[in-house]
């Protein structure tokens, strides 16, 4: 039974690897699956400021230092793009691309994943001046001016991190305020390569076929159209969840997030849900290391109860 384990957990993000620290930690039998490199969205964030104990550092550290100290407890680590998770009874069978595995306890930290605008040339000129990930793409705009679509933490922290290799950075957001947290907000607005255009509804991306020209937009009190020049556009316009393999187990809300109780319990027992795939408004690195450590946690304390279980039926048999 080499592929059955007490605790497999879904996704290798910072909820995911303290979930597997809390879990390995206490002895169990333990696998961590993902379909990529461990860090989840830390990979993808230049400097991290928000997280307790250090001041600044790098997302990809962060992500090696919270796998690193979930390695120490040997868990086994696995690629693997989880394609159905079913139910027999108290186990969970999980399938990916390659392989089987069965479970009684199973963690999902899989993430959110950023939102599409679905507009003309969005999805012609990704890879070609669209990008969503602005540590990724940076690198590409040197020197050049570039868009930043959306008014949120990821639109201003990501422009920020533009602006120390782009010429300019122009943030397009469809309301006269941003949504950011003040402390962003005040260093975008200090930062002197930082313009923004307000009440702008981005209605399409231009470009030569080859390679993007601009943004045109609808100016929401003028009613004119407009159009800003540019070489790239990044767009940060919200997440949603990574839940799809999760449908077939009722556990999903209406917009396919999964509502937990405060021990991450979801609907079905024995399946738990951690991070930013939870149904909740903040989604942070050191919310999801939260719910991740109450998730290892709680994995334990339910394979315990049906120990008991079992214990109890034998002495009553
Ligand atoms: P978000 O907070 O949902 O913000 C999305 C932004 O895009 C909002 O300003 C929204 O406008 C705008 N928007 C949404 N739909 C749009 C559309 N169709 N057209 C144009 N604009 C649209 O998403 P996020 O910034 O990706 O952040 C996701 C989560 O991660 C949040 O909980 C955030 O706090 C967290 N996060 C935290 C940090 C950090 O702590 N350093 C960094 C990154 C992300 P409105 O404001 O008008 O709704």
């Amino acid at each position: 039974m080499a592929n059955n384990y007490d605790v497999i957990i879904i996704g290798a993000g910072p909820g995911g690897l303290t979930a597997t620290l809390y879990a390995a930690r206490a002895n169990l039998k333990v696998l961590i699956l993902d379909r990529g490199i461990y860090g989840g969205q830390m990979n993808n964030t230049d400097i991290i400021d928000n997280y307790p104990g250090f001041s600044e550092i790098k997302g990809p550290e962060l992500g090696e230092k919270m796998y690193q100290s979930a390695m120490k407890f040997k868990p086994d680590f696995k690629y693997g793009e989880v394609k159905t998770v079913t139910l027999n009874g108290d186990e969970k069978i999980i399938k990916t691309d390659t392989d089987e595995f069965t479970t009684k306890a199973l963690i999902i930290g899989t993430g959110a994943d950023h939102k599409k605008l679905n507009i003309p040339g969005e999805k012609e000129y990704e890879g070609r001046g669209v990008s969503y990930c602005a540590v990724c793409d940076a690198a590409f705009f040197k020197d050049e001016d570039v868009v930043v679509i959306g008014g949120g933490d990821s639109a201003i922290e990501e422009g920020i991190y533009l602006s120390q290799l782009a010429k300019s950075v122009t943030v397009i957001h469809r309301r006269d305020q941003l949504r950011a947290q003040p402390v962003l907000q005040k260093r975008a607005f200090a930062n002197k390569k930082m313009h923004f255009i307000w009440n702008a509804q981005v209605e399409k991306i231009i470009g030569n076929d080859n390679k993007v020209e601009g943004v045109e937009y609808l100016d929401k009190v003028s009613g004119k159209q407009k159009i800003v020049p540019a070489a790239g556009v990044f767009i940060y316009v919200g997440v949603k969840p990574q839940t799809e393999v999760f449908e077939n187990l009722g556990i999903l809300d209406e917009e396919g997030w999964i509502p937990t109780d405060e021990r991450m319990n979801t609907k079905v027992p024995g399946i738990f849900a951690i991070g930013d795939v939870r149904a909740k408004d903040l989604r942070q690195i050191a919310n999801a290391v939260g719910d991740g450590s109450i998730g290892g946690q709680e994995a334990y304390n339910y394979l315990q109860g049906l120990n008991d279980d079992i214990l109890d039926n034998e002495t009553l048999g």
